[in-house]
């Protein structure tokens, strides 16, 4: 393709994509295919001789997009949400145009220096403490897994790199049964072992009980191991739990451990200064995760990670090579030695983009409209005859159950309610997800509704709703 042809597929393509934003309400949220479906209609073998772009993007439109499920639909209220944006979307094509790998300032000494402009501004809008400085990530895995590595060469004095585990001193990391499944996904490549993640018990609200962590550090000392790490949630995945910073915090300082806040939700939140209270307690952190790629309008893949000690991350991560020094090195900063990829892309141009686009006020706005929307909705769900509010909501995320007076059986109302949550998604008109959780006595099916994409207005949710409840009744025993 040459460079006259890439300006009129760009502009056919931007056209199009215009289009996808403008009517993606008329598809059906969820994917309806079945496994192996969308593999069918691709080519066995790839060809030999180039194609034209007419055919490959007429064959993208027919074959692979009924196959995905649509993130920025506006009556997507599974998961967490990746809502992307104009803004963004441009960026992305900036970035995707320049490909530059931007590992080291010298490789790319605009990208290096934006990132970490806006990553202050993200630490401004956030309000986090002014210590802490911000480098983009993947994803809050990422962040996690470079925490606990972090966390762990510090209890180890610094010899685990070096030296191993083996003869080390066995460490444990603290967390609640809420935390997201990164942080045993951490834990393990960390080389802790998932048996030494103490998985502490939460109080009604879901939310770490301090004094149960305090009592696990001291049993572990008492049993010769070396705790190392918490790994406090704000706005945790399954129901949006938020642990006691402060409380933790203390603890943490008591005992000298390593405190990583993995907030990669609810994080972006923290711009209304009215939800600051999450994070009573921020400045005993070591590290502080949050993804506006779930609710930020930043397209993934977009992690904000801050620490409060940069050099202990580079002291961690860093290898220096003959072939990645520069004229600059240790006079710059080198992005490479503050995550586990060695290349990186151009993410913070999005950020730029988005940031600037929207203005700090319009994000605010964006944001109190999801979690106001949210909370009318809630209202509805627990005074609607059959159905159970199980979870208030946090911010933009609440749970719920269908329950019939009919169906009295705890069995029976999961299996009801899992139908409804199938039913609903082959229905594709709105999208959800479920969770487990104790509720009178056992771990119960519930159905979460996270709400917070770019396009959805007020009359989504209620569209939904509606349109639940009808489903709900066909189901009714
Ligand atoms: N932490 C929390 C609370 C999450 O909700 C998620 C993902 O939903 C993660 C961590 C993992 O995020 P990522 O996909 O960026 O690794």
């Amino acid at each position: 393709m040459d460079i006259e042809e890439f300006r009129r597929h760009g502009h056919d393509v931007v056209d199009w994509m215009a289009d996808y934003l403008a009517k993606v309400e008329r598809y059906p949220v969820r994917a309806q295919v079945k496994p192996g479906e969308s593999a069918a209609k691709l080519p066995e073998h790839p060809p030999v001789e180039g194609e034209a772009m007419e055919t490959i993007f007429a064959d993208f439109r027919r074959d692979v997009l009924p196959g995905m499920t649509h993130w920025q639909h506006p009556r997507f209220f599974a998961y967490f949400p990746a809502n992307a944006s104009p803004p963004s979307v441009l960026a992305e094509m900036l970035t995707a145009t320049l490909g530059a790998q931007c590992m080291l300032w010298q490789t790319s000494p605009a990208a290096t220096e934006m990132e970490t402009k806006v990553l202050d501004w993200l630490r401004q809008m956030l309000g986090l403490p002014a210590g802490f400085q911000g480098v983009i990530q993947d994803s809050a895995s990422s962040a996690i897994l470079c925490a606990l590595l972090t966390a762990r060469e510090k209890a180890l004095a610094w010899r685990g790199n070096s030296e191993g585990l083996r003869a080390a001193r066995q460490l444990a990391v603290y967390t609640s049964t809420q935390t997201h499944s990164a942080t045993e996904k951490g834990v393990r490549i960390a080389g802790i072992g998932s048996d030494y993640l103490r998985k502490l018990p939460v109080d009604g609200s879901f939310a770490l009980r301090p004094e149960a962590l305090e009592a696990a550090i001291e049993a572990d000392k008492a049993a010769g191991i070396l705790p190392a790490c918490v790994v406090a949630s704000i706005g945790a995945t399954g129901v949006g739990a938020v642990d006691p910073l402060a409380a933790i915090g203390r603890i943490c300082r008591k005992h000298g451990l390593f405190l990583h806040v993995d907030a990669a939700w609810a994080g972006s939140a923290l711009i209304l200064p009215e939800q600051r209270w999450m994070i009573e307690g921020i400045d005993y952190a070591d590290s502080f995760v949050f993804n506006p790629h779930k609710w930020l309008f930043t397209n993934f893949d977009c992690s904000a990670h801050f620490v409060r000690d940069s050099e202990a991350l580079i002291r961690t991560l860093s290898i220096l090579p003959e072939y990645l020094r520069s004229r600059e090195t240790g006079q710059v900063i080198d992005y490479r030695d503050w995550s586990v990829p060695l290349g990186r892309r151009f993410r913070a141009l999005k950020l730029w983009f988005v940031i600037r686009s929207y203005g700090v006020a319009k994000l605010q706005e964006m944001l109190r409209n999801h979690i106001a929307w949210t909370e009318t909705l809630a209202a509805q769900v627990a005074a609607a005859p059959d159905f159970e509010l199980t979870t208030p909501p946090k911010l933009s995320l609440f749970t719920f159950r269908y329950k019939p007076a009919a169906v009295e059986d705890p069995l029976e109302l999961d299996a009801l309610n899992e139908r409804l949550l199938h039913a609903v998604n082959d229905d594709g008109y709105l999208y959800l997800t479920q969770v487990r959780i104790p509720l009178g006595g056992g771990d119960r099916f519930v159905i979460r509704w996270s709400v917070g994409q770019t396009y959805t207005r007020e009359r989504h949710l209620q569209e939904g709703w509606a349109r639940l409840r009808e489903i709900a009744a066909t189901l009714a025993p």
